[in-house]
This record gives structure tokens, sequence and C-alpha cells, in this order.
């Protein structure tokens, strides 16, 4: 017999009883106020009645309460499982939503959210400078060592800028070998230091390749800084001149303003 059946027939056996109970209770206290006779009719009518109308009836009646509360509890499991696969579900869509914020190759925020960053940071109160990273002669670098050991050199030129910052600025991949700093709160006339250290980390590398090659590189920068009133499109457009010009006067340096102040 399944625990349920038992469990209805015990809860129905024992309802039965105290309906018997109370038939009897009621008849022996009733009958002989209203003048009548407790007899053996009366007896069994008292047991009979109860046997064949209160068993089936509440064996029905706890029967389908069990199965209410059966449904119950399995609605309530449902809902606990509901909500944890909504956890992670929640996790897993804010991990992608991340993942789609960053550079894959590098692990830096990519062109869009790096933008976007320096935008809002745009937006606050105060000045900022704007730097732009671009290694030099790249082209050399992939056709002398080959396409992965110049990923493994774009991977290690992007942690060098990473720790040559402050916690507060921002660092992003804009695309191919051109990297980008936005340092808040800094004017660009102080923004030499760290222009300098970035320089000066990626020129001391040394990438290993596979065959046994060593790879060493530099990066050319061009700044611009703003204290408000500037668009991110003119900062960028007057840090890719500065850029143009590092270039121009033989790279691996910083231009820091269009009459030449220079970090190297
Ligand atoms: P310059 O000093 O004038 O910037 O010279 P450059 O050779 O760095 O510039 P150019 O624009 O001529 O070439 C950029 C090179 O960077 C060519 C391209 O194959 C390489 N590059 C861009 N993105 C990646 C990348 O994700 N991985 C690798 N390995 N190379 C890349
Ligand atoms: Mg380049
Ligand atoms: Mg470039």
């Amino acid at each position: 017999m399944s625990p349920f059946l038992r469990k209805i027939i015990v809860k129905a056996s024992l309802a039965t009883v105290l309906s018997i109970a109370a038939s009897l209770g009621l008849a022996v206290t009733i009958v002989p106020l209203l003048g009548g006779v407790v007899d053996g009719n009366a007896w069994l009518m008292c047991v009979l009645c109860p046997l064949l109308i209160a068993w089936p009836v509440s064996a029905w009646q706890f029967s389908q309460a069990e199965r209410l509360r059966e449904t119950r509890n399995e609605i309530a499991r449902l809902h606990r499982e509901l909500e944890r696969a909504h956890g992670e579900l929640s996790a897993a869509h804010a991990a992608l939503v991340e993942k789609a914020r960053h550079d894959g190759m590098t692990g830096m925020l990519n062109r869009e959210s790096f933008l976007a960053a320096v935008r809002q940071a745009m937006a606050g109160e105060g000045r900022g400078t704007l730097l732009l990273i671009d290694a030099d002669h790249f082209k050399r670098i992939n056709d002398r060592f080959g396409h992965p050991a110049g990923d493994d050199a774009l991977r290690a030129v992007a942690q060098a800028i990473a720790g040559a910052i402050r916690p507060e600025d921002l660092c992003g991949r804009l695309g191919g070998e051109e990297f980008a700093v936005y340092l808040d709160r800094l004017a660009v006339a102080e923004a030499g230091p760290i222009a300098g250290r970035i320089l000066d980390v990626v020129r001391r590398l040394r990438i290993e390749t596979a065959s046994g090659s060593s790879i060493a590189l530099t990066v050319s920068i061009g700044a611009a800084g703003h204290a408000g009133g500037v668009t991110l499109n003119e900062l960028v457009a007057e840090a890719d001149e500065k850029l143009y010009k590092a270039k121009m006067l033989g790279r691996n340096r910083a231009i820091l303003t269009l009459d030449g102040i220079e970090a190297a």
C-alpha cells in the first residue's frame, strides 16, 4: 500500500471514529430529552451512518487536501528552480555585456566602450587629456616575425600601457595597433610624465617568439587636453594630428602640444 493511501485510510478512519463517538454522544443526550429511548436500532444507526457517510466523504476530502498540498509543494519547488535559473541567466547576461565591452585579444575596453566612457568622463566637471598611442612600424613586425607573434606583441603593449597609467585613468584598444588612454582630471601640461612612462615601458618590452627571436618595439603618442567646451571628436582629431606629427618627427616619442612640447 502506498504511503499516500495509508495516510488517507488512517485519517478517514480517525474521522469516522470521532463521528461515531459524536453520534452516540448526541443520541444518548438528546433522544432521552425528547422522550425517546436509545435502543439497539438507534445504536446501530449511530455506528452505521458515520461508517457509510463519514468514511467515504472524509477519505475523498483528505485525498483532495493531500493532492492540493503536494501540488503546492511542487509549485514551490518549480518556483525555486525558476528563480535559480533566472539568477544564472542574469549573471550570464551581465558577463556577456561585460565581455562585449572589451577587446577579445587584449582585454582592454574596445573602441565603442572606451569612447563612451571618455564621453561620460568629459561630461563631468574638470579637465582631462587624451593620449592616442600607435605602435611604430608594426607591419614590419608582422612581416618579420609572423602575425601570431605580432598578436603577442600587441597584448604585451596593452599590458604595458595599462601598467603605466593611474587606476582612475581609462585605456582602450581603438583598433589594429592603436591604443588610447584618457587621463582624468589631468591637464595636457601635466601629462608628460605618464606619456614618458608609456614610451619607456614599451621600449623595454622584449617579446620572445616561438622561433627564439626577441621582438623590441616602440610607440608614438599624440595628446590632446581639454578643460570643458570641446567635443570628443575634436579631442580625438587634435590628438590624431599630434600623433601624425610624432610619426613625422621619427616616431618613438609623444607630442603633447602643437608648439612642440614633447615627452621622450
Ligand atoms: P606606423 O609607424 O606608421 O604606424 O607604421 P605601421 O606599420 O604600424 O602602420 P600601418 O598602418 O602601415 O600598419 C599597421 C599594421 O598593424 C598592419 C596590420 O597588419 C597590423 N595589425 C593591425 N591589427 C593587428 C592585429 O590584431 N594583430 C597583428 N598581428 N597585427 C595587426
Ligand atoms: Mg602603427
Ligand atoms: Mg595605426
